[in-house]
């Protein structure tokens, strides 16, 4: 996805933030609530409606530094993030061994690489490892790419390599961090490789 590609889509989720602001600050925190109960259990895609659901709502709650656990009963198990306080949904990114887990309500690192849970570490670092190289691809210099011969041929190569990647990372590696955290959120695409959620289908 291209730079401009992002800003239009930014753009095009700040129109749908429109009718949410006019929620009162109650009625946000108890919506944000019930998301979080229905999010419960499960992987999420990152383009899943609910999951843009829970954004929306929860952006709109952190602009107005609203505590949502004070106005609404948060469903237990979600831990707040260390960063913004808010009921951490945790996103993983292809970045994960380096930024950690992200929280989806304010963006930043919520739970660095070296504290989360052991068991998760590794699987997790191992798919990075294997990751990075393929997504490096998409970036290599001009010397690079006249060495493969056929940087097309390499570029949708990578691209198709990312796309079975990323469902090993949704259907092998994530289930486990279940165990740890209520719901876990990955991130179903790569703008780099050009790679959109409905290329990455089972
Ligand atoms: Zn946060």
């Amino acid at each position: 996805m291209a730079e401009d590609d992002h800003e239009r889509l930014q753009e095009l989720w700040e129109q749908y933030r429109i009718s949410i602001n006019d929620y009162d600050d109650l009625t946000l925190a108890r919506w944000i609530s019930q998301t979080l109960g229905q999010l419960k259990g499960r992987v999420w895609r990152l383009s899943h409606p609910l999951v843009g659901l829970h954004r929306l709502l929860a952006t709109t709650a952190h602009k107005r530094a609203i505590r949502v656990s004070r106005l609404a009963q948060v469903p237990a198990d979600y831990p707040p993030c260390s960063q913004c306080g808010a009921p951490l949904l945790p996103l993983v990114t292809r970045d994960a061994s380096e930024d950690g887990l992200v929280c989806e309500t304010c963006g930043a690192s919520a739970v660095p690489f070296n504290e989360l849970p052991s068991d998760l570490q590794q699987p997790l670092h191992e798919w990075a490892a294997r990751y990075a190289p393929v997504h490096a691809v998409a970036h290599w210099d001009d010397a690079q790419r006249a060495r493969s011969k056929d940087y097309d041929k390499a570029y949708q190569e990578a691209a198709e390599e990312a796309e079975q990647l990323l469902l090993e990372l949704s259907s092998q590696v994530l289930p486990a961090a279940l165990d740890h955290f209520p719901a876990i959120v990955w991130e179903d695409h790569d703008e780099c490789l050009d790679v959109r959620p409905d290329d990455i289908i089972p």
